[in-house]
């Protein structure tokens, strides 16, 4: 197994450092573990370690997990299918990606249902990049405004995004400096159910300078759980689905 106790320590020191290089404070970061692929066992080394905060992009990673993983507050940070909002509304603690009032008022619905008010992100693609998901920045606006006039049951919580992969991740600092920007100028917006406290960005190989840029929540995966190996998850998958667990 991956060194995951060593790896979080590394990934804190890179936090710690790249909030003092632009004067914050690490403890203004969140971090959130992203379990994508790893099991309950993975997981909860992590939480011993430390981790209050784990990101799953998948329903059926998040249903199937649930009940193995020790108390700790859940993301859903992955792109959400309308029908499968019902899955999980009593288990996430934030949902990092509406991207579209159809969503909204599907959870919006939901939520009431379990009489809870749902803490979200609304999910900007900065990049504008057709593989992504997410509302370009400026159809953000206008969507978090008719979240707020229609769906009582959520809470907007900030903005989450995914910067385009490249090589050398200084060059999405000006896509992490316009979702900033952005975030700013609606933070501004005065209404009971618009508590902007989170902006979500910055992965494993780019969170120093999305933390530089001003985010205060990254979603980290791979540096501290290892590379995922995608091929091994499925098979393990389809074992257990044929009893061989
Ligand atoms: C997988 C994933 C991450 C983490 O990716 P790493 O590169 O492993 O850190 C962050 N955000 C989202 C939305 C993801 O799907």
């Amino acid at each position: 197994m991956e060194d995951i106790k060593k790896n979080l320590e590394t990934v804190r020191g890179k936090i710690r450092e790249a909030a003092e290089v632009c004067g914050r404070n690490e403890e203004e970061v969140l971090l959130v573990a992203v379990s994508k692929t790893r099991d309950p066992e993975e997981i909860n080394t992590a939480i011993n370690a430390g981790v209050t905060d784990i990101g799953e992009n998948k329903v059926q990673e998040i249903m199937d997990k649930y009940d193995a993983i020790k108390p700790v507050k859940w993301h859903m940070i992955g792109h959400l299918q309308t029908n499968k909002v019902k899955y999980i509304i009593d288990k996430v603690d934030m949902i990092h990606s509406v991207d579209s009032m159809k969503l909204a008022k599907e959870i919006d619905k939901r939520a009431k249902a379990h009489d809870k008010v749902m803490d979200v992100l609304v999910q900007i693609n900065p990049a504008d990049e057709e593989s992504k998901f997410g509302v370009s920045i400026d159809e953000a606006g206008d969507l978090v405004r008719e979240i707020l006039d229609s769906c009582e049951n959520i809470s907007i919580k900030g903005l989450m995004s995914v910067a385009p992969i490249v090589e050398d991740p200084r060059d999405v600092k000006p896509y992490f400096d316009g979702v900033k920007a952005k975030y700013d100028e609606l933070s501004k917006i005065s209404h009971p159910r618009l508590d902007f406290r989170y902006l979500s960005m910055g992965m494993s190989h780019d969170f120093p300078v999305a933390i530089e840029a001003g985010s205060n929540l990254v979603r980290v995966g791979s540096a501290i759980f290892g590379e995922r190996d995608y091929a091994k998850y499925r098979r393990e998958q389809e074992a257990k689905k044929n009893g061989n667990a």
